[in-house]
């Protein structure tokens, strides 16, 4: 799958839980990048921000392996197990709750079958 491709998946994942695009227009900015790591297939980074009228704005991140990426046995899942770390992010501080939820948790793995996901792994597969 390539960026575009990965950019429709994740917008399509956003809509199904909740996430609208006049959000991702406004409050929650989303990015795509790629490294040359091997630790993952792909991570997602979430930090909160105020703007001049101190509202929050999301900032996501979401970064791919080159390397894994096209070793990815799922791409699919993986797109979606990133999109719903951020969504779990985006709810925890939207709900104005201290620090982050914990990665896999109760929460994210509550995202995950709420996306259509029956049963939430922590890690991809690769091919
Ligand atoms: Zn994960």
């Amino acid at each position: 799958m390539d960026t575009h491709g990965i950019q429709m998946k994740a917008a399509q994942v956003f809509k199904k839980l909740g996430v609208t695009e006049e959000d991702l227009r406004t409050k929650v900015h989303v990015r795509f990048a790629t490294h040359n790591r091997t630790t993952a297939i792909a991570t997602t980074k979430f930090s909160v921000r105020r703007d001049v009228n101190d509202q929050p704005v999301y900032e996501v991140q979401f970064l791919f392996s080159t390397l894994l990426w096209p070793k990815d046995a799922n791409q699919e899942n993986t797109i979606v197990h990133e999109v719903c770390h951020a969504v779990n992010d985006l709810r925890w501080k939207e709900q104005g709750k201290p620090g982050f939820p914990q990665g896999h948790g109760m929460e994210w793995r509550a995202i995950m079958i709420e996306a259509g996901v029956t049963n939430p792994q922590r890690c991809g597969l690769l091919k």
